[in-house]
């Protein structure tokens, strides 16, 4: 894309201003302010977005000095993405507004007719909107040809991450431990999130064979699979919810502990964050968890805050649809390396 073209950089505009009334409702006037655009170029796109049914106009803003102008703010309604999240179960399907609003979420079991339910799910949950893409939280075998493209693969640890820095801001070098029937795990840093992998895979004991054909991995010593098996359990709620069970999660807390520690001074972490169905263990086994790191970080580190998600079961589909819109509707990555690139320039004065 050449963006010295007037019709490209009307684009990127347009990109600029709906980024911004995403963050909340605006007036023309300050929206200029903030992009540094003139208020007339302002109001031409706004009308524009406005006849195409993107933003809408709202009550007068009597908050900044002068002629007060209309707020300007995302047509919530205007479109749809979807979310789907698929176990080895069963395959959760949700549809959100173009705020990141989850709008319906329904759950199917992978047995039975999947392909005919999902084809009607998707259908009855578009309606007549228009839908930009979906983002999905699947194993690489699972087909996506069914799904409203395009389609966007994440991982849980990302989705759930997403989900929580969403609801309180900047979480910058924190990191996010999915604990749910797998492990898995992402780190945020200078504003973007990093999945990890080979987290799961930390030798984290000295035995226990994992399915990656090495030893000792934090997967075979504490994934959701592995605890349940150990309880006799066929649920993770039961595993979490029932203080019977309050040893077998105690015992994976020294692992646990132990994989956080390696990976905190490895990343150099600021934050642990547990999200996934694991993370609403009780507050007793919680506190132990942070005990146990605090004794085996290093002095210097002892400080470091360990956190628990607080979107719970909702996070993951939350955290998913505001990946699909970033991807394919605001397009922030093209944004921020649009903004990266202009501060590079500035910087060698071109
Ligand atoms: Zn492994």
């Amino acid at each position: 894309m050449d963006f010295s073209k007037p019709d490209n950089a009307r684009k990127i505009n347009r990109l600029r201003l709906l980024s911004e009334l995403r963050k909340g409702s605006v007036s023309k006037a300050e929206i200029s302010r903030r992009l540094g655009i003139n208020k007339v170029s302002i109001g031409e796109m706004a009308k524009e977005l406005i006849d195409e049914g993107f933003i809408a106009e709202g009550e007068k803003d009597f908050s900044s000095p002068g002629r007060p102008g209309r707020l300007l703010s995302i047509a919530g309604n205007s479109g749809r993405v979807f979310s789907f999240s698929v176990s080895e179960k069963a395959v959760s399907v949700s549809v959100s507004d173009m705020l990141g609003m989850v709008l319906r979420f329904e759950r199917y079991p992978r047995s039975g007719d999947i392909a005919e339910n999902l084809k009607r799910a998707i259908e009855r949950m578009s309606g007549d909107a228009r839908i930009y893409g979906s983002a999905v939280v699947a194993p690489d075998d699972f087909d996506t040809s069914l799904l409203p493209s395009p389609v966007i693969r994440i991982s849980r640890a990302e989705a759930e991450a997403m989900s929580e820095i969403n609801r309180s801001g900047e979480m910058d070098r924190m990191l996010f431990l999915s604990w749910s029937d797998t492990i898995d795990a992402a780190f945020a840093e200078n504003g973007t999130l990093r999945h990890l992998p080979d987290f799961a895979h930390i030798k984290a004991q000295r035995d226990g064979s994992c399915s990656c054909g090495g030893k000792g991995c934090l997967e075979a010593a504490i994934s959701g699979n592995v605890l349940m098996q150990k309880a006799g359990v066929s649920s993770i709620k039961d595993l979490v919810r029932n203080n019977s069970y309050e040893h077998v999660l105690m015992e994976a807390m020294k692992p646990l502990a132990a994989a956080l520690s390696e990976a905190v001074q490895a990343l150099s972490a600021e934050s642990v964050m547990l999200t996934g169905e694991l993370s609403q263990l009780s507050d007793n086994i919680f506190s132990y968890l942070s005990e146990l790191l605090h004794s085996v970080l290093p002095p210097y580190r002892k400080e470091l805050p360990l956190y628990r998600s607080h979107s719970g079961e909702s996070a993951q589909r939350e955290g998913a649809a505001i990946m699909a819109l970033d991807a394919f509707f605001y397009r922030s990555l093209l944004l921020e390396k649009l903004d990266a690139i202009e501060s590079l320039s500035s910087a060698l004065q071109i």
